[in-house]
């Protein structure tokens, strides 16, 4: 038929319950430890602010939160609370209580400017916006009433921590009937093509992936294992691991508010972390500099990476550098609300360095030839299709987005161009879609093309990946310029990193008499990579 299915099936015998009155909030808290045990073990430890909270705390403050959301705040089921803050213990706190009484949350990166915040906030049309305290200016512009996470310094506002502390005798979550079928989140991924859009997620989507906790590659976690969360929990890798999915383990986290590579060791050694959720760059960096360092790193057990790919060299050299540490590497999307391919044992994944591993139980695939359309055998090259449970509802507000991404029946077009072997293993080859990955962290050419073409210099323009061995990939700019303008390449890249987040700046820039095009207007991207193939090597 064409379709793999997953080789691992998940262990029943663990098996999350999957009722349907049982929403993303009551099924996480519902795997809390309980009693003495809940107060004895600590769900986060601020590295920063060396706080720390035990799941006893947790669960008092989310009640405490979800019952001021709902009776101060009369936050409502469907409304949107948009979340700009980077990881802290609050942030899954603030998820859950949202969640609880059936409302929506969508995240965005800190990093994010002004512009790019209003129009997100008005596209997910939130209706309170939550933030700490240092983003506030970005969301005073948009009108939107917000709530701050912890007081500021002037303490005129109220905030989510005096909130918690002023209920929190709530001694149970308000009662709201909250389905299955309803919205959760919303996250912003660009897809294969365009601009930012809202990715909708229901309630079956998250809890979907929080049963994957429950297979076997992830039940020998105990809560003995400690985790380490740089990884930001407004993208779906941070949120469905450090907000959501290992607190139904019961595991300690060690949070950081951002990634810096010192502190990251720091936190490794003072915390004894054992379990590593990272991306391509921060494995490179372990390679490249942690034998400079006297840190002491045996405590890691497991090395977790995704959201870009992994060069087999890197992964070898990481085996030989740390061979008491597995190295894991899974694929995911946010359209499938994270996980998709993971490796079930460290033999396996061993075996295979240039494989991102095997479909993740719940989780169909079809490569399709690019060509004709058809489904392909093992070891044919073609575009990744996904079915399962955890595939998203759509993109909001964007039928036409929508029904380009996923078809009538259900299959979901990731834009990779994979293949899959006899074993099951997928590999991922190259990415078919527009989008651009710099860190791991999403940058859409459309976006940064239309600041381009705000430029009344330029005439035109188009942006395409650069393979970068530090950051995965680059944007570069390919720009025409207008008759007798000497627009200089700094000026453009200048121009763009006045308005865009740092992480999404062109950082290279080329000129061209004309950008190629297809007959329909499209832009012929596959050509500018090649040429930007042949300028680099020549020069
Ligand atoms: P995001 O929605 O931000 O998680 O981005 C999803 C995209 O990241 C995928 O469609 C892939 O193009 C890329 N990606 C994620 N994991 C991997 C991986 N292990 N190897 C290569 N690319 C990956």
């Amino acid at each position: 038929t064409g379709i793999y299915h997953p080789l691992d099936t998940l262990d029943t015998k663990h098996e999350i319950p999957t009722r349907l009155d049982i929403n993303t909030a009551s099924l996480v808290l519902s795997q809390f430890p309980q009693a003495d045990l809940a107060e004895a073990t600590l769900a986060f430890i601020d590295s920063g602010t060396n706080q720390s909270i035990s799941y006893g705390e947790l669960r008092r403050s989310i009640y405490s939160l979800a019952t001021a959301l709902y009776h101060e705040l009369e936050v409502r089921k469907g409304d949107v609370v948009f979340l700009l803050s980077p990881n802290s213990i609050l942030y899954p706190t603030i998820c859950l209580a949202v969640l609880s009484i059936g409302a929506i949350f969508t995240t965005a990166n800190p990093l994010n400017t002004e512009s790019e915040i209003a129009k997100q906030v008005h596209n997910s049309g939130a209706k309170l916006a939550i933030a700490a305290p240092e983003e506030l200016h970005k969301l005073v512009p948009t009108g939107v009433p917000t709530l701050l996470t912890t007081r500021p310094s002037d303490g005129k506002k109220p905030s989510v921590e005096e909130l918690i502390e002023s209920y929190y005798n709530s001694l149970e979550l308000p009662q709201v009937n909250v389905l299955q079928s309803d919205i959760a989140a919303i996250l912003y991924s660009s897809g294969t093509t365009g601009v930012s859009k809202g990715v909708v997620l229901t309630h079956a989507n998250l809890i979907s992936v929080m049963r994957l906790l429950s297979w076997s590659a992830y039940a020998t976690e105990s809560q003995h294992d400690v985790f380490l969360a740089f990884l930001p929990m407004f993208h779906v890798y941070g949120l469905v691991f450090f907000g959501l999915g290992l607190l139904c383990i019961g595991v300690t986290t060690v949070l950081m508010q951002k990634f810096d590579f010192q502190a990251m060791l720091v936190a490794i050694q003072k915390h004894k972390v054992t379990h590593l959720p990272a991306v391509p760059p921060v494995v490179l960096a372990l390679v490249k500099y942690a034998s400079k360092t006297s840190y002491d790193l045996s405590s890691l057990k497991r090395v977790g990476t995704g959201a870009a790919a992994l060069s087999k060299e890197v992964s070898l050299e990481f085996r030989k550098m740390f061979p008491w540490v597995e190295l894991r590497q899974g694929y995911g999307l946010t359209e499938s609300t994270g996980p998709v391919t993971f490796f079930a044992t460290d033999k396996d994944s061993k075996a295979h360095p240039d494989s991102t591993g095997k479909l993740l139980p719940t989780f169909c695939a079809k490569i399709i030839d690019i060509e004709t359309g058809k489904p392909l055998p093992p070891h044919k090259e073609g575009e990744l299709w996904l079915k399962s449970p955890a595939i998203m509802k759509g993109y909001l507000g964007n039928l036409e987005a929508t029904t380009a991404t996923i078809d009538s029946e259900g299959w979901l077009r990731t834009g990779d161009l994979s293949y899959i072997d006899e074993n099951g293993f997928v590999y991922l080859v190259e990415r078919i879609k527009e989008l651009i990955k710099h860190n791991g962290y999403q940058v859409a050419p459309a976006e940064l093309e239309s600041v381009l073409l705000s430029h009344p210099l330029i005439l035109d323009a188009a942006v395409i990946p650069v393979e970068d061995e530090e950051t995965g990939q680059i944007p570069m700019a390919y720009v025409v310029r207008t008759a007798g303008s000497e627009l200089s390449e700094d000026q453009v890249i200048q121009f763009v990193a006045g308005q865009v987040a740092p992480y999404k700046k062109v950082r290279r820039v080329s000129f061209i008499d004309t950008i190629p095009r297809s007959v329909a207007g499209k832009i012929l991207r596959k050509d500018l990579v090649s040429q930007s193939k042949h300028q680099l090597v020549s020069k």
